[in-house]
């Protein structure tokens, strides 16, 4: 029987990455100042925006996630070949936001190249300052769900998902952290300060973290200059504010508020906000007036229980 808490933080870690994601869309790219003067303060789902859509839309961050939690139910556990498979149909299907990585990644799957290749071969060909974005670390958090209790294998399963679209270290680490901290959070680990220096520990031993990734994230939420934090696409900067904002608020909403209204990539860094608040606060911290704006509340509470059931296998 899996414990009423930890259904509830499951629950909570993917509708709060879709809820994230939705209250963030209108104003992504936008600036804090901009904002303000437009809206005062976002604390509802809005329509129209960035994107100009109705109210409740979801964006790449949780249908890539979406792709990847029905993956893992259907094939009963990571299947690389399946989930670059449906990351594709995704992207035939002509979405309004895709990053430039994971549609260049996706392009080469298109036309032959293997999953585990394209992600790589897209990468090589970027430069620095366009070669790590958060287009990763968005979608990845239906691993934590369906390998609570195989810290390795998550690690390891959480980089190689990564791999398909976003090959930098920076991105592959990324994951594997971020994926642990929302273990150990569903998991009833309900110390703050001191999660991400323990994933840090255990995704070390697994493979390298970069120095930056270490010298970023380290010392969060504690010893955190806010001034400093980042909310662009860049993957250390959205992994270090949405650890920042999951880990430190008081409630959920409080958190993705926060997080929303600075900008930037505003959808993003509310998903992965999300995902970690939601997985801190559990399924009933999440607002149901934003729930109920989700067409995909369903599914995704459903996708949840059913990754619980994958996760208490005999490793
Ligand atoms: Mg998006």
């Amino acid at each position: 029987m899996i414990d009423h808490s930890v259904r509830s933080r499951a629950r909570g870690t993917l509708l709060g990455l879709a809820c994230g994601d939705a209250l963030g869309r209108p104003v992504e790219f936008r600036t804090s100042a901009g904002i303000e003067s437009e809206h005062g303060r976002v604390t509802e789902m809005l329509g129209h925006g960035t994107h100009d859509r109705p109210p409740g839309t979801i964006t790449d961050d949780t249908e890539m996630a979406l792709c990847i939690a029905r993956s893992l139910v259907e094939r009963g556990g990571f299947d690389g070949a399946d989930v670059a498979r449906r990351f594709v149909g995704w992207y035939e299907s002509g979405p309004f936001d895709i990053g430039l990585m994971t549609a260049d990644s996706l392009a080469q799957v298109r036309e032959g190249v293997a999953w585990t290749d394209a992600g790589r071969k897209a990468w090589e060909g970027r430069t620095e300052g366009s070669n790590a974005g958060n287009g990763s670390v968005m979608r990845c958090a239906p691993y934590a769900l369906a390998y609570l209790d195989r810290p390795g294998v998550l690690a390891e399963v959480s980089r190689a998902s990564s791999e398909i679209t976003h090959a930098d270290p920076r991105c592959t680490a990324g994951c594997a952290l971020l994926n642990e901290v929302v273990r150990r959070l569903v998991c009833g680990e309900s110390d703050p300060d001191s999660v991400v220096g323990d994933a840090l520990t255990l995704v070390d031993g697994s493979g390298a973290v970069p120095d930056e990734l270490w010298t970023r994230v380290a010392g969060l939420p504690e010893e955190t200059d806010t001034e400093t934090l980042g909310y662009s696409g860049y993957v250390l900067a959205t992994l270090e504010s949405g650890l920042y904002h999951g880990l430190s608020a008081d409630s959920f909403e409080e958190a993705v508020v926060e997080a929303v209204n600075h900008g930037d990539d505003a959808d993003t860094v509310g998903a992965v906000t999300g995902a970690v608040a939601g997985a801190r606060f559990g399924l009933d911290a999440v607002p149901e007036r934003w729930r109920d704006e989700l067409a995909e509340r369903g599914e995704l509470r459903r996708l949840a229980d059913e990754l619980l059931e994958l996760a208490p296998a005999e490793d």
